[in-house]
């Protein structure tokens, strides 16, 4: 069994920042102190002067494989992964066949094991007549329900449908929160089109208040997906109070995620950036993505909704909506963190202990004895501007280009792994496991 002894880096957790040695026996954080002995035949590695995270873990990824494997694959997308010091991701499944049954879950678990560099889990997409199998399903990580049409053809959109899915199904139901209904009148009305407002917040503001209604009364694990608007927040902020006084043993559980580009980019982004800008839900106003940083403590993780399209659909004349986010996200996060926006200990909850235990990945998250030894080694002094280096996304553009961030991933490892090294990576097709 390999032995690893990471040296003198700074541990990044939630609750504090300590330097401290990190022993890894085979794929197992064995122990952790200061001034560890190396075990004989150990190999060393020296974090002088870098922070040490837990390896990244990103709850909403679209990696487009099977069927939209021009844009993204498994391999290509978890490279991505890595690159941005993510070691688990976990895959949404309006791919092509969609994920909505056993054969087709089964085929992308198989097909991902052959292919990914970083841990993987899937969600079962909900159909207007799928309930009651997705209940019973085993292997994916929860249940994604769209309330309103997106990239690809899932959506359950009147209620009997949602709430046939929200009383059966047993673990994480994840909602694209965009109500159907109200994203179908403001399309048609030209008002709101020529504003540039195909989708205004209350599309978001009516489906998550749906959501939390029926999760309340159904009993449901309600995760609700890149959240854009104070009015999102207010509205989910209360649902946990009331369902932390009601009961404290229900099965009840609200959470939701946000997204690095509705945290850093704007609408006015998008009229700058036009396509490459598009996403669902939108980008929002100045004051929205001020009120996001400002509730940023009732917001449980950061997902990055790592959505790639060519550049080429992007500028046809039906450009999708999506954008890619795996290898911005961290860099964008730590560099808020050092203008002061929240601390590192935040963005260690926010990117792996949060997600980890929302998703019940129980030997991920954390450091500490007796977790898997995936780990993210950064230098938050490393400047870079984005698109200056090529991506490993096979999209190969960003949202975010131009802009400079301050925060650089050295190093990252998977299970005792060294996976990626100072800009290459060192793990092979396959070395990703499929959870659970
Ligand atoms: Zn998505």
């Amino acid at each position: 069994m390999q032995s690893t002894l990471i040296r003198n880096g700074t541990l990044i957790t939630p609750r504090d920042a300590s330097r401290e040695d990190i022993l890894i026996e085979g794929e197992t954080i064995a122990a952790i102190g200061p001034r560890l002995r190396a075990p004989k035949g150990a190999r060393v590695v020296d974090a002088k002067g870098l922070l040490v995270f837990p390896g990244l873990i990103d709850p909403h990824v679209h990696l487009r494989e099977p069927g939209g494997e021009h844009k993204e694959d498994f391999l290509s997308g978890t490279r991505a992964a890595l690159a941005g010091g993510f070691t688990t991701v976990l895959a949404m499944p309006n791919t092509s066949p969609a994920l909505t049954d056993r054969e087709t879950l089964a085929q992308a678990r198989a097909l991902a094991a052959s292919k990914a560099v970083c841990d993987i889990g899937f969600f079962v997409g909900a159909t207007a007549d799928n309930a009651e199998q997705a209940a019973e399903l085993e292997g994916a990580v929860g249940l994604k329900l769209y309330m309103g049409s997106s990239t690809g053809n899932l959506l359950v959109a009147d209620l009997a449908g949602q709430a046939a899915h929200f009383e059966r199904y047993p673990g994480v139901v994840a909602v694209h929160a965009e109500d159907e209904e109200a994203v179908e009148h403001f399309r048609t009305r030209a008002h709101f089109a020529a504003r540039g407002q195909p989708r205004p917040p209350i599309c978001a503001v009516l489906a998550v208040s749906r959501a939390l209604a029926l999760a309340e009364r159904l009993g449901t694990r309600l995760h609700i997906c890149h959240v854009t608007t104070a009015h999102e927040l207010a509205l989910i902020r209360d649902a946990k109070a009331r369902i932390a006084r009601r009961n404290a043993r229900s099965d009840v559980c609200v959470t939701c995620e946000v997204t690095p580009h509705h945290l850093f980019l704007t609408s006015e982004d998008e009229t700058r950036l036009g396509a490459l800008g598009r996403t669902n839900p939108p980008l929002r106003a100045q004051k929205d993505v001020d009120a996001l940083w400002e509730n940023v403590d009732t917001v449980d993780c950061i997902a990055t909704d790592h959505a790639p399209h060519t550049l080429e659909e992007k500028r046809s004349p039906t450009p999708p909506s999506g954008v890619p986010g795996l290898e911005t996200a961290l860099a964008l996060m730590l560099t808020a963190a050092q203008e002061g926006k929240l601390g590192l200990g935040e963005v260690a909850a926010l990117m792996a202990r949060e997600p980890a235990r929302i998703f019940g990945l129980e030997r991920k998250g954390h450091i500490a004895p007796g977790y898997d030894a995936d780990l993210t080694l950064v230098d938050a002094e490393a400047e870079w501007v984005i698109g200056e280096q090529p991506l490993q996304t096979k999209c190969g553009w960003s949202p975010f280009e131009g802009r400079r961030v301050k925060g650089g991933v050295r190093q990252v490892f998977l299970r005792g792994e060294e996976v990626y090294a100072n800009g290459e990576i060192l793990a092979a097709p396959g070395c990703g496991r499929v959870v659970p």
